[in-house]
């Protein structure tokens, strides 16, 4: 049995009846709007963290915020590059602004206790940044909120690795578009994946180093580092269920 638990979907008097014990958490999903080959939506990483989050919330009687939909530039070694027309990039002061400000107002809200869940692989140093900035900010005026921030593919157990990538794991970094974003997109948003379009590739042979201007020739044609061709639902939801289990543990856990 699901409930609602994202607040963009809820009314304010049923938010603020669910915060009112100053007990409640909070996941902020944090994604981008970024090309993902010709088989998957530019929406993949704020609808899977977004997702990730609400699966999450659901164990452990948590609310989903407002899920951050633009993420910071792609990165040729990490989502193909900014270069890719259909990858919106935003810079750093915006991404670094937009998590502060939440942080803030989450806490005016009353809301202690608040985890960041990091879906696209660039913002991470930046979510970093804007949580620390607001700590700052809130610094003597209380006890303060406790935040925790995460990507969330860092939960899926090495078994899973195993289990799921007989022939060797590429890497988080060059996942994009890849077996797991391709195969939780099967199982939780299938109308958005179009396999027959899928283009099959080993996974990208990228340089130790970044170069600007951007080689656009070192990223696949497909836009994607490594094939997802060997996606299933059946993978995806694996995959969520070490997610689910691995983050529901660290934030009951930890907050
Ligand atoms: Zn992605
Ligand atoms: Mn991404």
């Amino acid at each position: 049995m699901t409930h609602e638990v994202n607040i963009t979907r809820m009314d304010a008097f049923t938010y603020r009846d669910l915060i009112s014990s100053g007990d409640a958490v909070v996941l902020i999903p944090v994604g981008s709007v970024e090309q993902h080959g010709a088989h998957m939506p530019l929406g993949t990483d704020m609808m899977l963290s977004t997702k990730m989050s609400e699966l999450t919330a659901q164990q452990i009687g948590a609310i989903v915020g407002p899920t951050i939909s633009f993420g910071y530039k792609s990165q040729q070694r990490s989502g193909g590059g900014n270069h890719i027309v259909g990858t919106f990039g935003f810079d750093a002061d915006t991404v670094i602004g937009i998590c502060r400000t939440l942080v803030r107002e989450f806490s005016r809200h009353g809301v202690n206790k608040i985890v960041f869940v990091n879906g696209h692989y660039e913002n991470y140093q930046f979510v970093y940044e804007g949580v620390d900035l607001a700590m700052r900010d809130l610094a003597g005026l209380g006890e303060g909120p406790r935040v925790m921030l995460l990507s969330y593919w860092d939960f899926v157990t090495p078994q899973v690795i195993e289990r799921l990538y007989p022939e060797g794991f590429p890497g988080w970094d060059v996942e994009h578009g890849g077996v797991m974003e391709t195969s939780l997109m099967l199982e939780y948003f299938p109308e958005l994946v179009q396999m027959d379009r899928l283009i099959d590739h080993p996974a990208a042979e990228l340089p130790l180093y970044d170069l600007f201007p951007v080689d656009p020739s070192l990223t696949p044609a497909s836009g994607c580092l490594s094939s997802g061709k060997a996606s299933t639902a059946e993978k995806g939801r694996i995959l969520a269920e070490s997610i689910v289990t691995g983050m529901a543990t660290a934030i009951s856990g930890r907050l």
